[in-house]
Order: structure tokens, then C-alpha cells, then sequence
């Protein structure tokens, strides 16, 4: 088995996939270890694969912006593979005066970050989305964002990635971090020790005591998210849709069953857990409420993943001062499937040690400075 490599990266999700492309593309060799028996089984291959901008943080807008505009317009063609990506926009919902305003307050946010997102009527709404029912009165639009097939994409990239020569192990699961002469090098696993001059850590929730072994500590706890899927339903509208309250979002996907994820976070903390038949039922009614069309769907199944959420909300992409050779790619907080190609880049010229080509500023660990 090979244990020695120019980059290790911990976690076999979208973030470590789509990194350990670009580290392959640029010529480096690249371990990826992964815990489970297969690569996508946390929140990349459970999620409701939105690619949005609209709604981001301004700290992380620019990857957001930057995915949308450079990289997955070519993705499907650069992988190899059908990503089912659709650019079709995104349509943030509302029914009442209250619903409005905190629609016109997001977009003038929006707006203000230069992003190219309007509040429209509901006549304009129903001219995009016939389906959409006539008590919406109207919605902020983002013509550029979109949506794509989560699965799909991790394991585009992995696919690829491993064309190009990275190494991927499954069942290694991380439990140690170890530094050699003041350098981290050293990755223990129950199965033995790695090593390499870069150590990626891109495990979601668990990034928190892998790091926490060499006195790292991102501040971020786990949280679990409903999702559900229709039956196939005849081909229909390929926006993203969202409301005003975030009683729901989703889309139509290519073989046309629904992808809806629930508004609420709940107590999971395990995907082992199921999602409380109550929650799904809820989402349901608040679906139908504006999309009458899917009144004789048929919810074939629901499921339950993990985010890791950020105490403050957006991910940490980051070297560590104290920890040379460290990068943190973690606490991606719900929303990392959308902007996981931009992530990629920026941590896989991280690990080069050249100058990241989209602003990351605002995603240091030194952010978290001074905590104890
Ligand atoms: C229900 C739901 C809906 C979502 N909807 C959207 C959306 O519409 N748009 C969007 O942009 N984002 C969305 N997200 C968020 C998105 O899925 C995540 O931000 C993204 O997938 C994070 O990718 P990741 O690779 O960091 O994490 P993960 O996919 O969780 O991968 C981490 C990997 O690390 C592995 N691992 C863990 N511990 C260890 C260990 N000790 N050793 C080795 N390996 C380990 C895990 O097994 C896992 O494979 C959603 C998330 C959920 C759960």
C-alpha cells in the first residue's frame, strides 16, 4: 500500500475529490483517505444540489461567482461525465408583504455585492415557471445560478482524479495528526501511518478532532439536513426554487423526480438516525403550497445528512501558522456542494504554496485567534 505522497488529504467528499484533481493536474501525487467503504457518503452525496450564488456570504461570494463563471460551465465536458449541471437561475419565493421585504432585503445585499440578481412580480414568475402557484406574488431572481447532480460530480472527480494517478483509500479512517521536527508530515490511521510534505483536511464535522490532535480547533458542531425525492414526473421546469422563509428548496432533476431539502435543521447528529416522518410531512404541505403541479407526486424516499456548520458560518480554508503544512478545507457549513470546484482550485494552490487566484481572505483559521 502506498503511504508516501506529496499531499495527503483526509476525507473522500467533494472537497477532497475536486482537490485532489487539481493536485493531480498540476503534477503532484496525491493520497486520499477515506473512512468509509466508498467516496461520497457524507453530505456530498446527500445533498440537494443547489449551485447558487445568491444568499452567500460576501466572504465567500467570490468562489461562488467565480465556480459559476469559469468552472462548471466546462465541468461535465472536463471530467468526462454528465454532471446534470443546468443554469436555469434561481427563484426565491414569496406570498405575503412580510415574504417581500425580506426577499428585497437579500437582494439589495445581493446587489451591493455585485452580484446580477432583481426582485420580479409574480406575472414575471409564472412567465419563468408556469407551475408555480398564483399566490406568489413574487420572488427575487438570479439568472445565473443553478443545479447539479451532487453524486455525480464527487464521483466525476474522483473518477478522473484516479485517471490521473491519485491514490484513493477507502476504510482508512484518520484518528491522529502527527508532526515531525516542528512540520506536521504524519497522518495515523487504524490501519497505519502516511506521510507527506502537505495534509489536507477536508473530513466535514470530523476535521474537528482529527485537527484538534495538533492543538487546532475550528469552532463548528454537527447538524442534520432533510432531503426527499419525488417519483419521476414528466419534465417541467429546471430553475432552483427557494422561499422567502427557507421552508424549502429544490429542483427537477434530469430522470424527473424532485430533489426537495427541508428548511429546518433538526437534532440529527448521525445519518443513522432517521428524519421524523412529521418534519417530511411539513415540508410536503409547504411544497404544495407553491407548486399545486406535484399534488399526485409520490415521495419515494427521505434521508438525512450532515453538515459541518461553522459557528460563523462559512468554511475555513486556511494554512495554519502554528501547524506548517497544515490546510484546512472544513466547516463548509451546508453550502459547499455549490462552490466545491472553486474550493478545489483555491486548496490545491494552497498546497502548491502559490498565491490563491480567488479571494479568500475572509476564510483564515486566524479568524479564530485568540479563542481557548
Ligand atoms: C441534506 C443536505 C443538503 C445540502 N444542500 C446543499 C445545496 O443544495 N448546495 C450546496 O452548495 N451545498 C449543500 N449542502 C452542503 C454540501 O453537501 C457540503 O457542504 C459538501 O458536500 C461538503 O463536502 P465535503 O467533502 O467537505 O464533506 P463530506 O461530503 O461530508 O465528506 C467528508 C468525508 O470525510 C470522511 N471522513 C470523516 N471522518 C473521517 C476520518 N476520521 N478519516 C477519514 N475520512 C473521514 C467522510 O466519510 C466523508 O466522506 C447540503 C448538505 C446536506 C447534508
Amino acid at each position: 500500500m502506498k503511504t508516501n505522497a506529496d499531499v495527503i488529504i483526509i476525507g473522500g467528499g467533494i472537497i477532497g475529490c475536486s482537490t485532489a484533481y487539481y493536485l493531480a493536474k498540476k503534477g503532484k501525487s496525491v493520497i486520499v483517505l477515506e473512512k468509509s467503504k466508498v467516496f461520497g457518503y457524507g453530505g456530498s452525496g446527500r445533498n440537494g444540489g443547489g449551485v447558487r450564488q445568491s444568499g452567500r456570504d460576501k466572504r465567500e461570494l467570490p468562489l461562488a461567482m467565480y465556480g459559476v463563471k469559469n468552472l462548471w460551465p466546462n465541468l461535465s465536458e472536463e471530467l468526462g461525465t454528465n454532471v446534470e449541471y443546468y443554469q436555469h437561475g434561481n427563484l426565491r419565493l414569496g406570498k405575503t408583504d412580510k415574504h417581500i421585504e425580506i426577499l428585497k432585503g437579500l437582494t439589495a445585499t445581493a446587489v451591493d455585492q455585485g452580484l446580477d440578481v432583481r426582485m420580479i412580480s409574480g406575472e414575471e414568475v409564472r412567465e419563468i415557471c408556469p407551475h408555480l402557484s398564483d399566490e406568489v406574488i413574487g420572488a427575487s431572481w438570479c439568472p445565473t445560478d443553478g443545479h447539479a447532480n451532487p453524486l455525480q460530480a464527487t464521483l466525476a472527480y474522483h473518477n478522473r482524479a484516479r485517471q490521473l494517478g491519485v491514490c484513493f483509500l477507502t476504510g482508512q479512517n484518520v484518528l491522529s495528526l502527527k508532526m515531525v521536527a516542528g512540520e506536521l508530515r504524519q497522518v495515523v490511521t487504524s490501519d497505519g501511518v502516511f506521510e507527506a510534505d502537505r495534509i489536507i483536511l477536508a473530513a466535514g464535522f470530523d476535521s474537528r478532532p482529527i485537527s484538534q490532535s495538533v492543538g487546532v480547533d475550528v469552532p463548528m458542531k454537527p447538524i442534520g439536513l432533510d432531503t426527499l425525492i419525488t417519483d419521476a414526473q414528466p419534465p417541467m421546469f429546471y430553475q432552483m426554487l427557494g422561499t422567502a422563509m427557507a421552508d424549502f428548496y429544490g429542483h427537477q432533476t434530469t430522470h424527473g423526480s424532485f430533489v426537495f431539502g427541508g428548511g429546518s435543521p433538526n437534532s440529527i447528529t448521525s445519518t443513522a438516525e432517521q428524519t421524523p416522518i412529521e418534519g417530511t410531512s411539513a415540508t410536503c404541505r409547504g411544497i404544495l403550497g407553491y407548486i399545486p403541479a406535484l399534488k399526485h407526486a409520490k415521495v419515494v424516499r427521505s434521508w438525512v445528512g450532515i453538515i459541518d456548520m461553522c459557528e460563523d458560518k462559512v468554511p475555513v480554508l486556511s494554512k495554519v501558522k502554528d501547524v506548517p503544512g497544515l490546510i484546512l478545507g472544513c466547516g463548509l457549513s451546508g453550502h459547499g456542494f455549490g462552490i466545491a470546484p472553486a474550493v478545489g482550485t483555491v486548496l490545491s494552490e494552497l498546497a502548491c504554496d502559490e498565491t490563491p487566484s480567488i479571494d479568500i481572505s475572509g476564510l483564515g483559521y486566524e479568524r479564530f485567534a485568540g479563542r481557548t
